[in-house]
């Protein structure tokens, strides 16, 4: 694996291929026994090094496309009380919460090959210290990255430094109505959140996005929310 994750995007590096190729082939053949089955073995183990190498592992990587997203579950708490999704009934203690530093050097080491990160929850926004210095680290190492909120903790400073950013920022909403919408939250959130999500809209313009769960439930409200 060292080839693919010691490669920058778009700079094809031979020596390091031709290293790795030797690195598994030697002692490939070292093992075999038999003289006659040399020659065909150490063709077919290289077959399969190539299929590998420029196969199986990403070799549009060569041609300067990334091919990873890299998704973060930054907390297991929530701040709602939704009834379709059961997270907030056991709250995360706050000792299992991982320093975001891990974080933070576990995007350094991947960032040649993503495309995007991807932060979720529970609610990411329950830490958004972590949240903006992912989003400022991601910036610096220029990978685009989402957030994925239910708003409730939005507020006009995060937005702003959120937006010069660049990022993009998803709310979900599954209804536009007050009583559906505290139903599906399991709390009287409507008039909390609204505000926010129209601050929001100012602010970010299309750097926002909205998403809603499509269920039985919310049918007949996603039209109304996409309106
Ligand atoms: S806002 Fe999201 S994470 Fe929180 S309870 Fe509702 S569905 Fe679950």
């Amino acid at each position: 694996m060292s080839l693919i994750y010691s490669l920058k995007a778009g700079q094809p590096n031979f020596t390091h291929g031709f290293q790795d190729y030797l690195g598994e082939i030697i002692p490939f053949s070292k093992r075999i026994k038999n003289p006659l089955l040399k020659v065909p073995l150490v063709a077919l183990k290289s077959f399969e090094w190539a299929i590998y190498r420029w196969y199986k592992t990403p070799i549009r990587r060569f041609y300067g496309v990334k091919s990873n997203e890299l998704i973060y579950m930054i907390t297991n708490a929530c701040n709602e009380k939704c009834p379709k999704c059961g997270i907030w009934e056991r709250p995360e203690p706050k000792s299992h919460h991982l320093r975001i530093l891990h974080f933070l050097k576990c995007l350094n080491r991947l960032h040649h090959n993503l495309y995007q990160v991807t932060l979720t929850g529970g609610e990411p926004l329950l830490f958004k210290r972590d949240v903006m210095l992912i989003a400022e680290e991601a910036k610096k190492l220029g990978v685009p990255m989402v957030t994925i909120t239910n708003g409730r903790t939005l507020d006009e400073a995060f937005l702003r430094r959120y937006k010069n950013l660049g990022h993009i920022l998803v709310i979900s909403i599954d209804s536009v109505q007050p009583e559906k919408w505290n139903q599906f939250r399991g709390t009287k959130s409507f008039d909390i959140v609204m505000p926010k999500i129209e601050l929001a809209k100012s602010i970010l313009g299309d750097q926002l996005r909205v998403q809603s769960v499509l269920s039985r439930e919310t049918a007949e409200e996603v039209p109304k929310v996409i309106e």
